[in-house]
Parts: C-alpha cells; sequence; structure tokens
C-alpha cells in the first residue's frame, strides 16, 4: 500500500527568519495521520528548519544536490552531507533545473544514483513542455526521463516520482484531475505498483482534493501554494 506524500518545495524564497517561522508554522499544523509531509527550504536554510522541525512529523527535503561524492565541484553540496544535515528527500531534475541550469537525463539520473547510495529518497520531477503536450509527445517525454533511471540497481519503489507538466508549474493552470491521472497511470506501468507517484502544477487547497482523489495520484509536490502553512496543511489534509 502507497503512503500519501505530500512535499513542499519552497525554491528560492523568503529570508531565514520568515523560513524558519514558516516551518515553525508547518509543524504546529494539525496534519492527518494518513500523510507523508516535508518540506524543501533553500539549501542555506537546512540547518534552522531542520532545528524547527525536529520531533515532528514533517521530513526534511533539498531542491538538488550534486550527482559527485566529493573533489572540486565549486558550490555544490554532496548527498553525503545532506544526509549528516538530516536530509531524507532530494529533488532530482526539477523542470527549472532541467530548463535553467542545463540538467541532462544522464545527469539527473547520476543525480537519483548518488542519493540513493547515501540513503536519500530521490524525488525524479519529470513532465512536458506546453509545445511537447501540443504536439503530442507527453508521453514519450515522460518516458524519456523515466528511461534513463531505469537502468540503476533497484532504483523503484525507493525513488519517489514526481509528474510536474510544465506548463502547470507556477502558471496557475493545472491538469485536470484525468488528464493528471492518465499519465500516472502510463508512468505506473514503468515504474510498478509500489511507488509513489506525486502530481505537481499549481496545486491549491481548492484543487488538491479532486487531484488526490485519482487512483494513481498520491500526493503533491507543491510550490507557491508551500509558502503559506495554512495552504500547504490543507493540500497534506485533502489526501485520500
Ligand atoms: C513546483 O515547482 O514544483 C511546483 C509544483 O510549483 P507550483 O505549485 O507553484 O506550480
Amino acid at each position: 500500500m502507497r503512503a500519501p506524500l505530500v512535499i513542499g518545495n519552497w525554491k528560492m524564497n523568503g529570508s531565514l527568519a520568515s523560513n524558519i517561522e514558516l516551518a515553525k508554522a508547518v509543524a504546529a499544523s494539525n496534519l492527518s495521520d494518513n500523510v507523508q509531509v516535508a518540506v524543501c527550504p533553500p539549501m542555506l536554510h537546512v540547518s534552522a528548519v531542520a532545528e524547527q522541525i525536529k520531533g515532528t512529523k514533517v521530513g526534511l527535503g533539498t531542491q538538488t544536490l550534486s550527482e559527485h561524492d566529493n573533489g572540486a565541484y565549486t558550490g555544490e553540496i554532496s548527498a553525503n552531507m545532506l544526509t549528516e544535515m538530516g536530509v531524507s528527500y532530494v529533488l532530482c531534475g526539477h523542470s527549472e533545473r532541467r530548463a535553467l541550469f542545463g540538467e541532462t537525463d544522464k545527469q539527473v539520473a547520476d543525480k537519483v544514483k548518488a542519493a540513493l547510495a547515501a540513503g536519500l529518497t530521490p524525488v525524479l520531477c519529470v513532465g512536458e513542455t506546453d509545445a511537447e503536450r501540443e504536439a503530442g509527445e507527453t508521453l514519450a517525454v515522460i518516458e524519456r526521463q523515466i528511461r534513463a533511471v531505469l537502468d540503476l540497481q533497484d532504483v523503484f519503489p525507493a525513488t519517489v516520482v514526481a509528474y510536474e507538466p510544465v506548463w502547470a508549474i507556477g502558471t496557475g493552470k493545472t491538469a485536470t484531475a484525468e488528464q493528471a491521472q492518465a499519465v500516472h497511470l502510463f508512468i505506473r506501468t514503468l515504474v510498478g505498483s509500489e511507488t509513489q507517484i506525486l502530481y505537481g502544477g499549481s496545486v491549491k487547497a481548492t484543487n488538491a482534493g479532486e487531484l488526490f482523489a485519482m487512483a494513481d495520484i498520491d500526493g503533491g509536490l507543491i510550490g507557491g501554494a508551500a509558502l503559506d502553512a495554512t495552504s500547504f496543511a490543507a493540500i497534506c489534509n485533502a489526501v485520500r
């Protein structure tokens, strides 16, 4: 049985003080026993957020990691450095990393591999652009992004998949529950029945229930709405 999971991606938002307050508020929220919850603060705020959520049901994640173990990689952070800080989840191949920082499928697969080797739970982000959907390439794009990690040993169900149509991220446009379910069902054929598959893309307290009611949507990866503890808690509590 797959546990529902909701992860907040805070991106490069907030200050140290405001993110401490946000972490405190999320940790103090009344969260259903049913749902696994994690937040991904900016890297520099990880230890301060860890302090606030210690001993609560809120887990710690980060928004990326290096695919390398150590060495001359200026500015990078390794998987082992994350585990040392109490991190459990790490986003790999978020569409902003792919589009803005040139991360390739191969590099994303190497990040998933590094995360698994360190005992972290990778959250492999996949999704098509508007142009790819218009061209009828949605499933081919998703399959290519997932096949890049399928050769790794024991990758699923240890890895979570997040389906995030790029056209729905931060745009206010959300895939309909039926559109999302169709892609999740396809992903399920690739990753198996035990893997958690999250939906991301303008999920709000108002649409979360409908999305999470679908058979193959096991929760959400939440951007903008995760910056408000009340909205985030309502989304967490909307799981089946
Ligand atoms: C995201 O970036 O992972 C995301 C889902 O953002 P938003 O919820 O703001 O669309």
